[in-house]
């Protein structure tokens, strides 16, 4: 079984439109004949107004009640990127961490992911189904839910990807790959083809937000290639994350 690991991030599913166009994406890797694991972000700034109105109640919120509400953004994502794909007559099952399972530490707001499931995906993507994973999320020994940290969609994907050797994970984007610096605030910034693990790491420690930090550690743990495109551009070939 080929696998490819696509992961959607916040701005690629904002509203149904781009929900569609997700789906091509994902016809378009499963024509060439590969089994499709998508991990999702939350629809547009959803999660930054999860925050809010919980700021609105407490601003030093219980841990374990803040990771419950910030967890349910990526779940919209899921059932209705399904619904679309399913509308498109492509079958597609969604799953919460839970249902995988993503088993995490307790660090609520911050989890590490300890171990993740294999049987549930493997049987659906038998099935033929697309699988739609919640990204960001999951839970802990005593079946708690936990979440990742900010932008810890991309760590779900890239754990995912390493733990069904995926042939890539495909983090796509609202930008063309990774920059020198950010090309939506600087004009003449450089795009790179490829870049290596520890300079991507070494550009996220400085404060660059294209991927999550844990997530290229785990990538260069397990070797696995990370390309970052952008969702819009269909021509887009993106920048490689490699071990180069
Ligand atoms: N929805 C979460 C956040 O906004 C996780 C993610 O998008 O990767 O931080
Ligand atoms: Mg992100």
């Amino acid at each position: 079984m080929n696998i490819i690991v696509q992961k959607f991030g916040g701005s690629s599913v904002s509203n149904t439109e781009k929900l569609f166009n997700v789906c091509r994406h994902i016809r378009r890797e499963q024509e060439e004949g590969n089994s499709v694991i998508v991990v999702v972000s939350a629809q547009g700034k959803t999660t930054d107004q999860l925050i809010k109105e919980e700021q609105e109640i407490a601003t030093l919120p219980n841990s374990r009640e803040h990771d419950v509400l910030v967890s349910v953004g990526e779940q919209i994502t899921t059932a209705k990127l399904c619904m679309c794909l399913e509308t498109l007559k492509i079958p597609a099952i969604s799953l919460a961490g839970w249902q995988i399972p993503i088993i995490t530490d307790s660090n609520y707001g911050n989890a590490e992911i300890k171990q993740i499931g294999k049987e549930r995906i493997y049987n659906e993507l038998a099935k033929g189904k697309t699988v739609v994973v919640a990204g960001f999320q999951g839970i802990d020994s005593e079946k708690n839910i936990t979440t990742l940290g900010r932008g810890g969609s991309d760590t779900t994907a890239v754990a995912i990807a390493a733990a069904f050797n995926a042939n890539r994970c495909d983090i796509y984007t609202d930008v063309d790959g990774v920059y020198s610096e950010d090309p939506n605030l600087i004009k003449d910034a450089i795009k790179f083809e490829t870049i290596s693990y520890d300079k991507m790491l070494e550009m996220s420690n400085n404060g660059a937000k294209v991927l999550h930090n844990k997530c290229i550690m785990i990538a260069k743990k397990f070797n696995v290639p990370i390309i970052v495109k952008s969702s819009f551009e269909h021509k887009s070939v993106g920048t490689l994350v490699a071990n180069i």
